[in-house]
């Protein structure tokens, strides 16, 4: 490929939306370009990203026994009546109407579809177990689309469905399918976790998730150094003990009371300065009658994000709320509740803890989190359930650093992780539910036993580049780049000895099968190196006049200080 065939259109700076790194530099470098909220043409840099993830996943959905099919984006609301989804599910399901009037949804997910064609074509337990699987547009309407890729509106999924003639053999189904997650997740070339994940109402331990390991992730991983056990907050909070667990040494107890503590009592009890320019705060507010006395007292944990002056936050400026409020870091309220630093945050995305749900404290939230203000992000540390207060310190302290591990193996640590997959033993809930039966060896019709499983194809990238980054752009892994190797020639129209040689290196790395583009624009050296930096393309092979006189080229790896001097007679081999 030839970068003057090619489209290439990098920026100097992210657009002001953009909170996090991995979409600041998949815009910049030309990879997305934002159409509405959520909604984000990939364009040709980052279209080839996403078709070596699928390749990956194609391929070993494929080893592993699946079979591909496509399912329509559009769907008749018919079958998602079946299920009960279609009430069900909340404002996240796209519903849409014909020009008749007949109701359909736009796919978040695929069950009912896939099981409407098993109950069709699957009519004998001799053709089990099967499992269908495509890689098809997905629209789920987020309450809060953002970070670009990680978290659209309308995004790329592959999913699978096994159906399998009885639990044990479903069961057989899903660890098929774990074992092949762990497979593609190898070959991506990124640090993951398995973590096991809650199983909603059907129970049991056969859900996990894939979590690429990311500071700013929005998940936090529980997991064992010493062991395998790993499991998402969600999950290991269920098996942690419950109750408060105070002790001399860790006293959490001084916490605040409702309609007793009042700021100063929590500034106190938070033993912090009261810093004004946090991304993170607690808030606590009183609510004062008109003699000025403390008529109510609260307190709420926010983790906020922009680059906004705290001092702007002002009491005056949020409307019926006259109280007065303060501010602690994260760091230190993580210090206080004995988490691990990195607990709380930097990034939050689940909803506001309440610590005391009244008027005022939703008045500020709206405030905050309003249309005037959309930069400002609000979040608490409860996993998506309201707290009260006593349940938010019990939540705090349930799983924290250093505590034994459920399967007794030695002492807990947490990290954040994003979750780009996601493995589910469904057992019969929707066979169940549409009537789906197959005739079983016995002559008898039975109900198809099923597991479900995702990737998030186009939000994998933007976790590569959230683990994989530095000052300079992107850092992809191999399996995943653009291209794989960059060829940069200086003063090309100038030179014929280096036009040569380039295309000579060109022709012959497409031929080794090499992922390979020539720089052939023209660019100035500065420009063209930060622009290949940007991209994160991983080798670089410079090539230019005094080089080529000594009969060698230079070259570095994405992650390299400097660039080696390599003979040219060597470079095939070097980069094969
Ligand atoms: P999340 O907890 O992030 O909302 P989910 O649990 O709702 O994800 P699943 O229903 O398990 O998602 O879907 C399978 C996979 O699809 C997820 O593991 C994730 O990688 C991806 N995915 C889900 N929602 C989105 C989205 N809005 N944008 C991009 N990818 C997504
Ligand atoms: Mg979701
Ligand atoms: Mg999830
Ligand atoms: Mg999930």
């Amino acid at each position: 490929m030839k970068a003057s065939q090619f489209f290439i259109s990098t920026l100097k700076e992210a657009p002001a939306d953009a909170e996090v790194v991995s979409h600041q530099l998949m815009t910049r470098a030309g990879m997305i370009k934002k159409l509405g909220a959520g909604i984000y043409s990939y364009m040709p840099m980052g279209l080839r990203v996403i078709q070596k993830v699928e390749a990956i996943v194609r391929e070993e959905m494929n080893r592993a026994g699946a079979v591909e099919l496509t399912m329509p984006v559009v769907q008749p609301a018919e079958l998602w009546q079946e299920t009960g989804r279609f009430d069900k599910m909340g404002p996240e399901l796209l519903r849409i109407k014909d020009r008749h009037g007949r109701d359909y949804v736009v796919q978040p997910t695929s069950e009912e579809v896939v099981t409407d064609i098993a109950r069709q074509e699957l009519r004998s337990y001799k053709q089990l177990p099967k499992n269908f699987y495509q890689i098809q547009t997905k629209f789920r309407d987020e309450r809060r689309p953002r970070f670009g890729l990680m978290r659209g509106r309308e995004f790329i999924m592959k999913d699978a469905y096994s159906f399998d003639r009885d639990e044990a053999a479903a069961k057989a189904s899903y660890q098929v399918m774990a074992a092949a997650y762990r497979r593609i997740f190898d070959r991506f070339g990124l640090r993951y976790r398995a973590v096991a994940a809650d199983s909603g109402a059907i129970g049991g331990d056969l859900s996990e998730e894939f979590q690429v390991i990311a500071a700013t992730g929005e998940d936090a991983i529980v997991y064992c150094p010493t062991s395998d056990y790993a499991a998402n907050m969600e999950k290991a909070e269920a098996l942690a003990p419950a109750g408060p667990r105070a002790t001399a040494a860790n006293p959490m107890v001084k916490t605040p009371t409702p309609g007793k503590s009042t700021c100063a009592d929590v500034a106190e009890l938070l033993g912090v300065p009261l810093a004004t320019t946090v991304k993170s705060l607690v808030l606590a507010t009183d609510t004062l009658n008109e003699a000025g006395e403390i008529v109510k007292s609260q307190v709420w944990l926010l983790l906020l994000r922009g680059d906004h002056d705290m001092n702007e936050v002002k009491v005056g400026k949020v409307p019926g709320l006259d109280a007065g409020f303060r501010f602690a870091t994260i760091p230190e309220i993580e210090s206080h509740f004995g988490c691990q630093p990195g607990y709380l945050g930097p990034i939050g995305l689940k909803l506001p803890v309440k610590l005391v749900v009244d008027r005022e404290v939703a008045v500020l939230a709206d405030w905050i989190c309003g249309a005037n203000q959309p930069d400002f992000h609000m979040t608490g540390v409860n996993w998506g359930r309201d707290l009260s207060e006593p349940e938010l310190v019990a939540d705090l302290r349930n799983v924290v650093e250093g505590d034994a591990s459920p399967d007794g193996q030695g002492a807990l640590a947490i990290e954040r992780g994003i979750e780009v997959g996601h493995v589910f033993y469904l057992g019969t809930k929707y066979s169940k539910g549409m009537g789906a039966t197959f005739l079983g060896e016995d002559g008898k019709p039975a109900h198809f036993e099923m597991g479900c499983y995702g990737i998030g194809i186009t939000r994998l990238p933007a976790a590569a580049i959230e683990q994989n980054h530095d000052e300079r752009g992107i850092i992809w892994p191999d399996a995943i780049a653009p291209f794989t190797v960059v060829i940069c020639p200086i003063g090309m129209d100038r030179s014929p000895d280096v036009k040569a040689a380039a295309e000579q290196l060109h022709e012959q790395l497409v031929a080794a099968g090499v992922d390979v583009l020539l720089d052939d624009r023209g660019e100035r050296p500065g420009a063209m190196f930060a622009d290949w930096e940007l991209i994160g393309v991983p080798h670089r092979v410079t090539i230019g006049d005094r080089g080529i006189k000594e009969g060698q080229i230079e070259y570095q790896h994405r992650r390299d200080a400097a660039a080696t001097k390599v003979a040219v007679a060597e470079v095939l081999d070097f980069l094969k």
